[in-house]
């Protein structure tokens, strides 16, 4: 056991690795059937493993999705040097101090993503010193969080497979189901839905999502024929950057528009939250830098009144939603399930905050068999 003093610590030794998820079904969503991707088969993952002089030890990840990992990684590799020697507990300012390490390449996308890794890592890292879930160092407002599942509902799987999944995840006991919509073809996604409405009932809650693949009239036309389902949400209805046109579109609909996985830094967001674009916002904290810029949009948006829904990696979302002020959503994805041994837990329609110290995550020998490449900055 490390010994706990109050007396300053030293980050000793940063440890980066990257590794390939395979994903067991090649997945597709609406950027797919519109032809602007392939299928994914894998996702990529930068984790950071820091360990201090006094033994404290965190761990952190961010990812990316058909491209960008070893982009992500060797931003990572460049600018890792700066922590070592540091206090882990001054997280604002490593932060800052690895921004500017990097600053040439922007505040923004591949450059900030690197950053998250390490910055997730220094944040599970003072959880753990403290004892304590990170829901709980943050100020927890609840302890479980309201979850629906993704996995289930893609553009690749059929009516009948979706609800066999859904039926599935609800006795799981998770809450909500959200399936993909997008398709060139409207009619088709409003079948897709009719049918898995009328098999879920009124009573469970459904979002829709469209990976920003429709135009501003056809998600206007698209949302009002939608309505009759009494939607949770509609996610991404537009392209991620249009600001305005998702602002319209919340005023015109009833149903309420959710975005902004795609966003990657806070001033993305602070846009976003100025234009009122949206009822409920869906930062993704490895994708706009970490948990440092997280807390400060989240404040944001709060501040405006908006609901939150964090994009993605459960593992680290569901504290920060678990401290959000009003009720909240995490995305129930099981693709990260093989990287990690704890499993988290689903009961009544929520996701239960683990009581283990920090993010409560331990990498399984699978994930170390995965690992591609790895280094290690500071002292062995
Ligand atoms: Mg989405």
């Amino acid at each position: 056991m490390p010994s706990i003093t109050a007396a300053p610590d030293t980050i000793r030794r940063l440890t980066l690795s990257t590794l390939t998820l395979p994903l067991a079904t090649p997945i597709s969503d609406a950027k797919v059937f519109t032809g602007r991707q392939r299928p994914m088969t894998e996702v990529v993952f930068l984790f950071a493993e820091i360990i201090t002089a006094q033994g404290h030890e965190g761990i952190g990840f961010s990812y990316s999705k058909r491209a960008g990992g070893p982009a992500q990684y060797a931003h990572a590799k460049d600018v890792a040097a700066a922590v070592i020697g540091e206090d882990p507990s001054d997280i604002a300012k490593l932060n800052l101090k690895l921004f500017w390490a990097g600053a040439s390449v922007g505040r923004s996308g591949v450059a900030t993503q690197a950053l998250a890794a390490i910055d997730i890592a220094l944040w599970d890292l003072k959880a753990r010193r403290a004892g304590l879930p990170l829901a709980k160092l943050l100020g927890a407002h609840r302890d479980s969080v309201r979850t629906y599942d993704t996995s289930g509902g893609f553009l690749h799987a059929s009516v009948p497979e979706i609800r066999e999944r859904a039926d599935r995840s609800l006795a799981d006991g998770i809450g909500g189901i959200k399936i993909k919509v997008g398709l060139p073809d409207g009619a088709e996604d409003l079948r897709r839905v009719d049918a898995i409405r009328a098999h879920l009932g009124d009573d469970v809650p459904l979002m829709v999502d469209a990976n920003q693949q429709w135009d501003r009239r056809t998600a206007l036309r698209m949302g009002r024929r939608l309505e009759q389902y009494d939607l949770e949400w509609i996610e991404e209805p537009l392209d991620a950057e249009d600001a305005e046109g998702h602002a319209a579109l919340a005023r015109a609909l009833d149903t309420p528009i959710a975005t902004g996985e795609m966003l990657a830094s806070v001033r993305e967001h602070e846009r976003l939250i100025d234009a009122r674009a949206c009822d409920i916002i869906q930062p993704d904290a490895p994708r706009v830098g970490g948990i440092t810029p997280f807390l400060r949009l989240a404040a944001l948006a709060d501040h405006a009144g908006l609901d939150l829904a964090p994009h993605f990696a459960m593992e680290i979302h569901l504290h920060l939603a678990a401290a959000y002020p009003r009720e909240t959503w995490v995305e129930h994805f099981d693709w990260l399930d093989p990287l990690f041994e704890e499993s988290l837990e689903t009961r009544d329609g929520r996701m239960l905050v683990p009581q283990r110290p920090g993010l409560g995550i331990t990498l399984t020998e699978q994930a170390r068999a995965w690992t591609t490449d790895s280094v290690t900055v500071g002292a062995d």
